[in-house]
Protein backbone atom coordinates (compact mmCIF):
# COMPACT_ATOMS: atom_id res chain seq x y z
CA UNK A 1 0.00 0.00 0.00
CA UNK A 2 1.53 3.10 -1.21
CA UNK A 3 0.25 6.53 0.74
CA UNK A 4 0.77 10.28 0.92
CA UNK A 5 1.24 12.28 3.87
CA UNK A 6 -1.26 15.31 4.72
CA UNK A 7 0.91 18.62 6.28
CA UNK A 8 -0.03 19.07 10.25
CA UNK A 9 -2.28 15.26 10.05
CA UNK A 10 -0.89 12.07 11.17
CA UNK A 11 -3.61 11.01 8.29
CA UNK A 12 -2.32 9.51 5.47
CA UNK A 13 -4.05 8.69 2.27
CA UNK A 14 -3.59 5.21 0.47
CA UNK A 15 -2.87 6.54 -3.59
CA UNK A 16 -4.96 5.19 -6.60
CA UNK A 17 -4.30 5.83 -9.82
CA UNK A 18 -1.84 8.22 -10.89
CA UNK A 19 -2.70 10.25 -14.29
CA UNK A 20 0.30 12.63 -15.75
CA UNK A 21 -0.41 15.60 -18.31
CA UNK A 22 2.37 15.95 -20.69
CA UNK A 23 3.15 19.33 -22.49
CA UNK A 24 0.67 21.17 -20.46
CA UNK A 25 3.07 24.47 -20.50
CA UNK A 26 3.86 26.30 -23.77
CA UNK A 27 6.96 26.96 -23.68
CA UNK A 28 8.10 23.49 -22.52
CA UNK A 29 6.22 22.00 -25.74
CA UNK A 30 8.61 24.60 -27.17
CA UNK A 31 11.98 23.42 -25.71
CA UNK A 32 11.23 19.98 -26.55
CA UNK A 33 10.52 20.80 -30.46
CA UNK A 34 6.95 20.02 -30.42
CA UNK A 35 3.42 21.24 -30.96
CA UNK A 36 1.31 22.51 -28.16
CA UNK A 37 -1.31 19.91 -28.46
CA UNK A 38 -5.01 20.85 -29.19
CA UNK A 39 -6.09 17.74 -26.48
CA UNK A 40 -4.33 17.48 -23.20
CA UNK A 41 -1.73 14.53 -23.68
CA UNK A 42 -2.46 12.28 -20.80
CA UNK A 43 -0.19 8.88 -19.88
CA UNK A 44 -0.14 6.87 -16.70
CA UNK A 45 2.22 5.97 -13.46
CA UNK A 46 1.85 3.14 -11.62
CA UNK A 47 1.55 3.53 -8.10
CA UNK A 48 4.84 1.46 -7.26
CA UNK A 49 6.73 4.35 -9.11
CA UNK A 50 5.84 7.11 -6.03
CA UNK A 51 8.63 7.83 -3.74
CA UNK A 52 6.71 9.47 -0.20
CA UNK A 53 8.51 12.55 1.07
CA UNK A 54 11.30 12.53 -1.09
CA UNK A 55 13.89 9.96 -0.73
CA UNK A 56 16.26 8.76 -3.64
CA UNK A 57 15.68 8.71 -6.86
CA UNK A 58 17.77 5.29 -8.97
CA UNK A 59 19.28 6.40 -11.86
CA UNK A 60 17.60 2.99 -14.44
CA UNK A 61 20.17 1.49 -16.00
CA UNK A 62 17.93 1.74 -19.29
CA UNK A 63 18.93 5.62 -19.37
CA UNK A 64 21.64 7.97 -20.01
CA UNK A 65 19.48 10.63 -19.80
CA UNK A 66 17.26 11.35 -16.92
CA UNK A 67 15.30 14.37 -16.67
CA UNK A 68 13.46 15.96 -14.28
CA UNK A 69 10.24 18.08 -14.69
CA UNK A 70 8.74 19.39 -11.28
CA UNK A 71 5.06 19.31 -11.35
CA UNK A 72 2.02 20.70 -9.06
CA UNK A 73 0.44 17.63 -8.56
CA UNK A 74 -3.31 17.21 -7.16
CA UNK A 75 -5.12 15.08 -4.97
CA UNK A 76 -8.71 13.73 -5.25
CA UNK A 77 -11.18 13.71 -2.61
CA UNK A 78 -14.10 12.41 -3.96
CA UNK A 79 -15.06 10.18 -6.82
CA UNK A 80 -15.81 12.19 -9.69
CA UNK A 81 -16.86 10.98 -12.99
CA UNK A 82 -18.39 13.62 -15.93
CA UNK A 83 -17.68 16.84 -14.09
CA UNK A 84 -18.26 19.93 -15.69
CA UNK A 85 -15.93 22.51 -15.62
CA UNK A 86 -17.43 24.38 -12.75
CA UNK A 87 -17.26 21.71 -10.16
CA UNK A 88 -13.52 20.25 -10.72
CA UNK A 89 -12.33 22.46 -7.63
CA UNK A 90 -14.94 20.56 -5.06
CA UNK A 91 -13.37 17.41 -5.76
CA UNK A 92 -9.94 18.12 -5.34
CA UNK A 93 -8.78 17.29 -1.40
CA UNK A 94 -5.27 19.10 -1.49
CA UNK A 95 -1.77 19.92 -3.14
CA UNK A 96 1.35 18.91 -3.42
CA UNK A 97 4.84 19.02 -4.87
CA UNK A 98 5.90 16.28 -7.62
CA UNK A 99 8.67 15.67 -10.20
CA UNK A 100 7.93 13.72 -12.65
CA UNK A 101 11.10 11.87 -13.49
CA UNK A 102 11.66 11.05 -16.93
CA UNK A 103 14.48 8.98 -19.20
CA UNK A 104 14.12 11.36 -22.29
CA UNK A 105 16.89 8.85 -24.23
CA UNK A 106 14.08 5.98 -24.05
CA UNK A 107 11.04 8.39 -24.25
CA UNK A 108 12.93 9.67 -27.70
CA UNK A 109 13.13 6.54 -28.90
CA UNK A 110 9.36 5.63 -28.29
CA UNK A 111 8.11 8.46 -29.87
CA UNK A 112 9.74 7.67 -32.70
CA UNK A 113 8.34 3.92 -32.50
CA UNK A 114 4.99 5.36 -31.70
CA UNK A 115 5.27 2.90 -28.32
CA UNK A 116 3.72 3.46 -24.90
CA UNK A 117 5.97 5.51 -22.52
CA UNK A 118 4.99 3.59 -19.55
CA UNK A 119 8.51 2.52 -19.44
CA UNK A 120 10.24 5.88 -19.63
CA UNK A 121 7.82 7.68 -17.01
CA UNK A 122 6.51 4.51 -15.29
CA UNK A 123 9.84 2.95 -13.35
CA UNK A 124 10.45 2.57 -9.80
CA UNK A 125 11.41 6.35 -7.91
CA UNK A 126 10.11 8.22 -10.98
CA UNK A 127 7.37 9.94 -9.03
CA UNK A 128 8.49 11.58 -5.83
CA UNK A 129 5.88 13.99 -4.15
CA UNK A 130 6.19 15.72 -1.29
CA UNK A 131 3.63 15.80 2.23
CA UNK A 132 -0.14 17.71 0.75
CA UNK A 133 -1.38 20.44 1.56
CA UNK A 134 -5.35 20.78 2.21
CA UNK A 135 -6.86 22.76 -0.37
CA UNK A 136 -7.91 25.30 2.25
CA UNK A 137 -4.27 26.18 2.71
CA UNK A 138 -3.76 27.63 -0.82
CA UNK A 139 -5.51 30.70 -2.02
CA UNK A 140 -4.96 30.22 -5.42
CA UNK A 141 -3.66 27.52 -6.88
CA UNK A 142 -4.59 28.39 -10.46
CA UNK A 143 -1.44 30.92 -9.76
CA UNK A 144 1.82 29.53 -7.82
CA UNK A 145 5.29 30.07 -8.49
CA UNK A 146 7.52 26.92 -9.14
CA UNK A 147 10.71 26.12 -9.10
CA UNK A 148 13.75 23.56 -9.17
CA UNK A 149 17.08 23.58 -8.14
CA UNK A 150 20.04 21.32 -8.89
CA UNK A 151 22.48 21.96 -6.90
CA UNK A 152 21.58 25.20 -5.25
CA UNK A 153 21.10 26.36 -9.11
CA UNK A 154 17.94 27.00 -10.35
CA UNK A 155 17.25 25.12 -13.52
CA UNK A 156 13.13 25.22 -13.46
CA UNK A 157 11.08 28.81 -12.85
CA UNK A 158 7.51 29.86 -13.84
CA UNK A 159 3.84 29.75 -12.17
CA UNK A 160 1.16 27.46 -12.56
CA UNK A 161 -0.88 30.50 -14.54
CA UNK A 162 1.21 28.88 -17.59
CA UNK A 163 -0.76 25.94 -17.69
CA UNK A 164 -2.07 25.53 -20.92
CA UNK A 165 -5.07 23.26 -19.51
CA UNK A 166 -5.97 24.50 -16.11
CA UNK A 167 -6.60 23.09 -12.68
CA UNK A 168 -10.08 22.84 -13.47
CA UNK A 169 -10.23 21.92 -17.02
CA UNK A 170 -7.51 18.90 -16.30
CA UNK A 171 -9.47 17.32 -13.62
CA UNK A 172 -13.07 17.79 -15.72
CA UNK A 173 -11.54 16.35 -18.97
CA UNK A 174 -9.80 13.40 -17.08
CA UNK A 175 -13.27 12.98 -15.17
CA UNK A 176 -14.54 12.15 -19.13
CA UNK A 177 -12.67 9.59 -19.86
CA UNK A 178 -11.63 7.85 -16.18
CA UNK A 179 -13.86 7.50 -12.85
CA UNK A 180 -11.90 9.39 -10.40
CA UNK A 181 -11.59 8.09 -6.82
CA UNK A 182 -10.30 9.25 -3.93
CA UNK A 183 -6.89 9.25 -3.63
CA UNK A 184 -6.24 9.27 -7.69
CA UNK A 185 -3.17 12.21 -8.26
CA UNK A 186 -3.23 14.25 -11.09
CA UNK A 187 0.21 15.53 -12.01
CA UNK A 188 -0.06 18.39 -14.55
CA UNK A 189 2.73 18.91 -16.13
CA UNK A 190 6.21 20.51 -16.33
CA UNK A 191 7.35 24.22 -17.34
CA UNK A 192 10.05 24.99 -19.19
CA UNK A 193 13.83 23.96 -18.32
CA UNK A 194 14.13 20.20 -17.87
CA UNK A 195 17.55 18.90 -17.94
CA UNK A 196 19.72 15.93 -17.09
CA UNK A 197 20.72 14.90 -13.82
CA UNK A 198 22.95 12.29 -12.32
CA UNK A 199 23.99 10.13 -9.58
CA UNK A 200 25.01 12.99 -6.71
CA UNK A 201 22.64 15.31 -7.94
CA UNK A 202 20.59 17.04 -5.25
CA UNK A 203 17.03 17.99 -6.05
CA UNK A 204 15.02 21.45 -4.65
CA UNK A 205 11.67 21.49 -5.75
CA UNK A 206 9.11 24.16 -4.45
CA UNK A 207 5.76 25.27 -5.27
CA UNK A 208 4.42 28.67 -3.21
CA UNK A 209 1.74 28.30 -0.39
CA UNK A 210 2.37 24.23 -1.13
CA UNK A 211 6.08 23.18 0.18
CA UNK A 212 8.86 21.92 -1.01
CA UNK A 213 10.53 18.30 -2.12
CA UNK A 214 13.94 17.33 -1.44
CA UNK A 215 15.84 14.35 -3.61
CA UNK A 216 18.79 12.70 -4.29
CA UNK A 217 19.99 10.58 -7.21
CA UNK A 218 22.20 7.80 -7.39
MG1 LIG B 1 5.77 15.70 -16.93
Amino acid sequence: MRTVGIRGSSQRIEVGKILCLGKNYPDHAKEMREEVPQVPVVFLKPSSALLCDGGTVIVPPLTKELHHEIELVLLIGRQAKNLPVPDAFKYIAGYGVGLDMTMRDVQREAKKKGDPWSVCKGFDTSAPVSEFVRKEEVRDPRCLDISLKVNGTIRQHSNTRNMMYGIEQTVAYLSGIFTLDPGDLIFTGTPEGVSRVVSGDLLDAEIESVGSLHVSIR
